[in-house]
């Protein structure tokens, strides 16, 4: 059934239509219709998308639930002394659930008050004037594809016994002992999430190194870390086969010989974009060698006036991309700007335990692409810790052009690492020189100030 919230229902002609209300769609949306565009948007699920839904938020949300469990540990040392902690899932699943909700309404509140008609449906592109929600047909003049992507799993013997990054935010029970495969933001975050929980938790991934697409630095680091906080890593390993013993247990067959048993297979094996709700082959849409949807600097398809941003398209799959995307998208197709996104020096940060943030070059990319590059490490123990008790050691990097005296790349493990590689990102969009660091006074005590105390070189 198709339900409509505008305020002419039977309103068929728009301007703009927004397929896909998550990050990149909503702002898009919300945006043309500031400028005096008549704007829908259809939406098949939940009003916020992936990230609202069952990503960046409710994952954030089940970090701070299972950091907990250290934090309770390291207060004895502080003089706390605390009954056993006790967790119970469903409080932390439904209280999440409710929040969740709350901003659902307030995306609704968001498109309502900027006067976007909201179509709640499956849509489907007839062609580039043409999107069809149901039974109607609705004409355009503008399409934007903005429905992301969708969780990716391998095609193995026993894939139905799996879970996904969608149906972990709403488990029935919290598993005892469950599995993660896949060694990238999602299987990493989850590792955490489980073992932070209590539960007996191990990280299956095929590579040799996790985070391969991170400075290889701190890819080790976390290793190290996660397997002192328990965490069961498994590398170059995969799942060959996996059988159902019932009751809810499993036995899994890996690569190596060895059999595994467990509760619950979470695969976090990466997302791909939803270009069959694209129509993408129908329309004859370009992609590009990643297998997205191929797009020019306004974010026009190979189809004129269809658009496409977002996960759907080759950049990096994080929501303040889409949105950046978004409003660089409504400048330059509504008010005519010339202005095209920036996409080096994107920050950004894996909420593993401990976290990584992280912006800039990869000391790797940066020997490929300058002569002479210095790196600068710290490595060392939070003052937190030195009651606390935690063994946990916090890591920094920073990666230079040596001629240019230009910081490249700025890396770090650490608690808050996504708080203080914000502010990193914008002296690295500032074009910050190592001598600027080094200029800036610190702030004691904290583990930010060791940025800019790095004086010796690795090399
Ligand atoms: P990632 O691309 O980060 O990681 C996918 C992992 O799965 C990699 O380790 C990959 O291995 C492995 N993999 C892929 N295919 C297979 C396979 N067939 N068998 C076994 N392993 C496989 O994807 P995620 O699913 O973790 O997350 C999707 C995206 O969502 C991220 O890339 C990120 O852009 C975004 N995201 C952002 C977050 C944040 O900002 N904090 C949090 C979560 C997600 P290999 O490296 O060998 O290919």
């Amino acid at each position: 059934m198709v339900s409509t919230h505008c305020s002419d229902e039977k309103e068929h002609e728009f301007d703009l239509f927004v397929i896909g209300a998550g990050s990149g769609g909503v702002r898009a949306a919300r945006m043309a219709a500031a400028t005096g565009a008549k704007v829908a948007v259809a939406e098949e699920r939940y009003l916020g998308g992936t990230c609202v839904n069952v990503g960046c938020v409710p994952k954030k949300l089940f970090v701070y639930a299972s950091h907990f469990a250290e934090d309770f540990e390291s207060s004895q040392g502080f003089g706390w002394t605390l009954g056993e902690p006790v967790h119970d899932w469903p409080t932390l699943r439904d209280n999440k659930t409710r929040e969740i909700e709350r901003l659902n309404s307030i995306y609704q509140n968001l498109l309502d008050n900027a006067g976007v008609c909201i179509i709640e449906g499956r849509a489907q592109v007839m062609n580039a004037g043409t999107v069809r929600v149901g039974e109607t047909e609705y004409s355009c003049k503008r399409i934007l594809l903005a429905m992301g992507g969708w969780p990716s799993i391998p095609d193995i013997p026993g894939k139905e016994h799996v879970i996904d990054s969608n149906q972990v935010f709403y488990l029935e029970n919290l598993p005892e002992n469950p599995v993660v495969v896949g060694g990238g933001y999602i299987g990493v975050e989850f590792a955490g999430i489980f073992n932070g929980l209590g539960c007996n938790t191990r990280l299956l991934y095929r590579g040799p190194k996790l985070l391969k697409k991170f400075d290889h630095d701190l890819g080790e680091h976390v290793t190290k870390e996660m397997a002192a906080k328990g965490i069961e890593i498994q590398l170059n390993t995969e799942i060959e086969e996996i059988r159902s013993l019932g009751e809810g247990q499993y036995e899994l067959q890996l690569n190596n010989g060895e059999m595994l048993h467990c509760d619950c297979i979470l695969y976090a094996t990466g997302r791909s974009p939803l270009l069959e709700e694209a129509g993408a082959n129908t329309l004859g849409l370009d992609l590009t060698t990643n297998g997205k949807i191929a797009v020019n600097d306004s974010f026009e398809t190979s189809v004129p006036g269809i658009y496409a941003l977002g996960d759907i398209i080759d950049s990096p799959e994080l929501t303040p991309v889409a949105i950046a995307e978004a409003m660089v998208f409504v400048d330059r197709v509504y008010k005519g700007s010339g202005r095209t996104l920036d996409y080096s020096n994107i920050p950004t940060a894996v909420f593993c335990q401990p976290s990584i943030g992280t912006v800039g070059l990869t000391e790797h990319e940066a020997r490929q692409r300058f002569s002479s590059v210095q790196t600068f490490r710290s490595e060392f123990r939070a003052l937190k810790n030195t009651l606390g008790g935690s063994s946990e050691r916090t890591f920094m990097k920073l990666v230079v052009d040596a001629e240019t005296d230009k910081v490249l790349g700025v890396h770090m493990v650490g608690p808050d690492a996504g708080e203080i590689t914000q502010g990193m990102g914008i002296a690295l969009k500032a074009g910050a020189r190592k001598r600027d660091f080094d200029d800036t006074i610190g702030i004691h005590p904290t583990s930010a100030e060791e940025f800019v105390t790095m004086r010796d070189p690795d090399n």
